[in-house]
């Protein structure tokens, strides 16, 4: 991709209302753009790093066998007034937006999915032989909050990643569950982010038996409990409820004053970014979604339904990890694998190097190409704010001898290398995220 075809919206001029260091970096960088309260624009640049985020939760939930799925965002009010969300009485009810057609029906623009899933899963799965599924979607979701805040970190409209689980059992609902939590893992890996699982509070979603993942951040809204020693033991690549459970871990209002110093228990502020909940057969007996069992009676699915907030993720990703100049990406999620910065764009040989290496690499890498006419020193600014991993940079002192620059926006380290160097340097940086 040439910069100069390339909407990049890089600017100085942000709201003073933005206090968290996370929401200066994603306007400063144009990744977002405020539309009204809690309501955001994404911009190319903030789109790359939305695609790549949502790569590594596919890959991650289709290995484990679970099926993507799209969801309307259209959905009748009736069938939130059967699971009783929409009702009065609902903790959740203040936070639905509600829409009416022409010919006055009622809708609600979803704040998650577990009511239409619900009745797909109903009118899709008949027999007890193909109960075990796990469904997820990728799709906006929207709350009435009442004080949106931090950028994209408490939204109106956000984007979240909705899976949903269904069993013929409890036990098997609950080994659903656990394959979850480790593809989180997983995830949160790639994506170079310590989280700690906790125990938590199901609230408006029904069930009993709930896990929240959080990532610590001094800035962060939750606070959370939890065991030094679990950060080693989730770090060990053998996990199981069974083990996890033995370590202290759980948010605020689950937190007893057990003995915090004998216990080794830590405090600390987090930002919520997923959630696992076991939800039981609320939806099913709610939505009357029913199989034939092996005797040919009729029961109720066993479900859990697993979120991230995959708009609030880049923003924590964002809190953890940065420097005056900028963010720094994770290598996974680098809105571009490389970027070629032709600091000379009027000098010939520094033209013809550029050209030369970015024809040959964006044939297998997703390349940013500066080809603009700015001044060297706006293009080094605007390139560590927005903080792509790899700077191919191209000067007329090196460019005479078919030299480059290597920085790697993480360490800072600069490494001058033949043309023929850098494509074998290259070779060893991994292609793709996965
Ligand atoms: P919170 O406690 O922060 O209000 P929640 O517990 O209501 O969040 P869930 O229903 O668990 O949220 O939704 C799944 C995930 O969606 C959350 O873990 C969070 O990462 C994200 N999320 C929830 N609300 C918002 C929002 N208003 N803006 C951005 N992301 C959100
Ligand atoms: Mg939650």
């Amino acid at each position: 991709m040439r910069l100069s075809k390339f909407l990049l919206n890089t600017t100085k001029d942000i709201t003073s209302e933005a206090k968290l260091i996370s929401h200066q970096l994603m306007l400063r960088s144009g990744m977002i753009k405020q539309v009204s309260s809690g309501v955001y624009c994404w911009l190319p640049l903030g789109v790359k790093v939305l695609d790549k985020i949502k790569c590594i939760i596919k890959h991650e939930l289709d290995s484990i066998n679970s099926h993507e799925i799209i969801l309307p965002s259209l959905q009748p009010l009736s069938i939130w007034e059967k699971s009783g969300r929409a009702l009065e009485e609902s903790d959740l009810k203040s936070q639905i937006f509600h829409l009416t057609d022409q010919k006055q029906n009622k809708y609600v623009l979803p704040p998650s999915g577990e009511e239409v899933v619900t009745d797909l899963f109903s009118s899709s799965v008949h027999s007890y032989k193909d109960v075990n599924k796990i469904l997820y979607q990728i799709t906006w979701k929207f709350r009435d909050e009442i004080r949106p805040r931090h950028g994209v970190m408490r939204a109106k409209e956000f984007l979240m990643k909705d899976a949903y689980s269904f069993d013929v059992s409890k036990e098997e609902a609950l080994l659903s569950y656990e394959k979850i939590l480790v593809a989180y893992l997983k995830i949160f890996k790639k994506l170079e982010l310590e989280v700690v699982p906790v125990l938590a509070p199901t609230g408006a979603m029904g069930g009993d038996y709930s896990h929240e993942f959080h990532v610590l951040a001094q800035n962060g809204e939750s606070i959370i409990y939890y065991q030094k020693e679990l950060l080693n033991y989730l770090k060990s690549n053998d996990f199981s409820l069974d083990e996890y459970e033995k370590f202290y871990a759980k948010e605020e209002e689950k937190h007893t004053n057990e003995n915090m110093d004998s216990l080794n228990i830590l405090k600390s502020k987090s930002i919520e970014v997923g959630h696992l909940f076991y939800l039981g057969q609320k939806y099913s007996k709610d939505l009357n979604c029913t199989y034939q069992d092996k005797d040919g009676s009729l029961r109720f699915p066993e479900m859990g339904c697993y979120g991230i907030g995959i708009t609030r993720l880049i923003a924590a990703i964002i809190e953890n990890s940065y420097d005056e100049n900028g963010i720094i990406w994770p290598d996974s999620i680098s809105p571009f694998r490389f970027v070629i910065i032709n600091i000379r764009s009027e000098n010939n040989e520094c033209n013809k190097l550029s050209e030369r290496i970015y024809g040959n690499l964006s044939n297998k890498y997703d390349v940013l190409y500066d080809d603009t006419n700015s001044s060297a020193g706006k293009k080094f600014a605007d390139m560590d704010l927005v903080g792509i991993s790899w700077q191919i940079i191209i000067g007329p002192k090196h460019a005479i001898n078919n030299s480059v620059e290597l920085k790697n926006r993480k360490t800072g380290e600069v490494k001058i290398l033949k043309e023929e160097e850098l494509y074998n340097i290259i070779k060893e940086i991994q292609p793709f995220y996965l």
